[in-house]
């Protein structure tokens, strides 16, 4: 089904950063408290993903290449209570069908696996020390799809893409310590303590997160928190709005506007703020089935959200110039 593969691998797979996503995100679901990203000419030469999470047995890692190999969902009634970032089981089987893939993994019990694929296929099988975790190096990127491979942008651009994954993961989880080198240089770290406001400092600069305000609102389905920038400090471009559900980054044009709108005349035409807004809701309130790199959700009560969001937003603004 090496075919499939390389298909599904077009929509799951784009470019580099996309697979850093997928990656940090399996590690994420495998309940890893730390997360190192090493990445060689922004991930075209090299992309390795080193995690403390629960690890694999040798027949679940052979197994979780297989094209909709999923541990996470069970049951068709699993997908409407989505717990974890991912549940549909392409994206290790998508990514090794465009690459030569290493995998060490162990869940610390027994002797560890270790796996290399090429092309989808396993081309070699080994034992390895019992670390608990998973290790996976991504080498040649695309070098069977020439096609993708010229689509490729600059090592500039690709790596702008990942730095934008990272910090969005990290903004999603405060609580996992994260790190990102590009060709052995460190460009961004997190401490996993928690702390919202000092990974924003991380990103953005100490001087604009002294400029946020604090979000924090409850309401009987969702509990919105976060922070927003004061009008003083915008931006040109809604890049720099972020929107977590359920410790997901999403984009939502709609989700934007709402915030946008709870500014009213506060934000100069054309300029949008910085803002981090995690969502908590029901997992029934959320369809994240909608789109292959789950990008996009569907929402079951959108106006009750759109509204709430506006109204939280609209809040902070009147408690900031009372
Ligand atoms: P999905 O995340 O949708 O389940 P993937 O193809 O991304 O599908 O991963 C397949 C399976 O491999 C996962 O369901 C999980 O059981 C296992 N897996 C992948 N990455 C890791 C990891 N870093 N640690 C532990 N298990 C993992
Ligand atoms: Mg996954």
């Amino acid at each position: 089904d090496i075919l499939a593969n390389k298909i599904a691998a077009g929509e799951v797979v784009e470019r580099p950063a996309s697979v850093v996503k997928e990656l940090v995100e399996n590690s994420i679901d495998a309940g890893s408290t730390t997360i190192k990203v090493e990445v060689e000419e922004a991930g075209l030469r090299k992309i390795k993903i080193t995690d403390n999470g629960s690890g694999m047995s040798a027949d679940d890692c052979e197994r979780a290449f297989l094209r909709h190999a999923t541990s996470k969902i069970r049951s068709e009634n699993d997908l409407f209570h989505v717990k974890t970032l991912g549940f549909r089981g392409e994206a290790l089987a998508s990514i090794a069908a465009v690459s030569r893939l290493t995998i060490k993994t162990s869940t610390g019990e027994e002797a560890g696996t270790q796996l290399i694929l090429d092309g989808g296929k396993i081309v070699e099988k080994d034992r390895t020390d019992a670390r608990q975790g998973t290790e996976i190096s991504v080498e040649h990127l695309f070098y069977n799809t020439p096609a993708r491979l010229k689509h490729m942008k600059t090592i500039h651009t690709e790596l702008g893409h990942i730095t934008d994954v990272m910090n969005r993961l990290s903004l999603a989880n405060p609580h996992i310590r994260f790190e990102l080198y590009h060709n052995d240089k460190q460009l961004f770290q997190s401490n996993g303590r928690g702390d919202l406001i000092q990974i924003i400092a991380q990103i953005y600069g100490v001087s604009v997160a002294k400029k946020m305000l604090k979000i924090e609102c409850k309401t009987l389905d969702y509990q919105i928190t976060g922070y927003i920038s004061k009008p003083e400090v915008t931006r040109s471009s809604r890049n720099y709005m972020s929107t977590i559900i359920n410790g997901r980054y999403i984009r939502s044009i709609p989700l934007n506007h709402a915030i946008l709108k709870g500014y009213h005349t506060l934000l100069p035409i054309g300029k949008s703020p910085i803002v981090v807004l995690q969502i908590e809701m029901d997992p029934i309130l959320v369809d994240v089935n909608v789109h292959p790199a789950k990008l996009e959700v569907r929402f079951s009560k959108e106006r009750e959200l759109y509204q709430a969001i506006e109204e939280t937003v609209r809040e902070v603004f009147r408690k900031e110039t009372l």
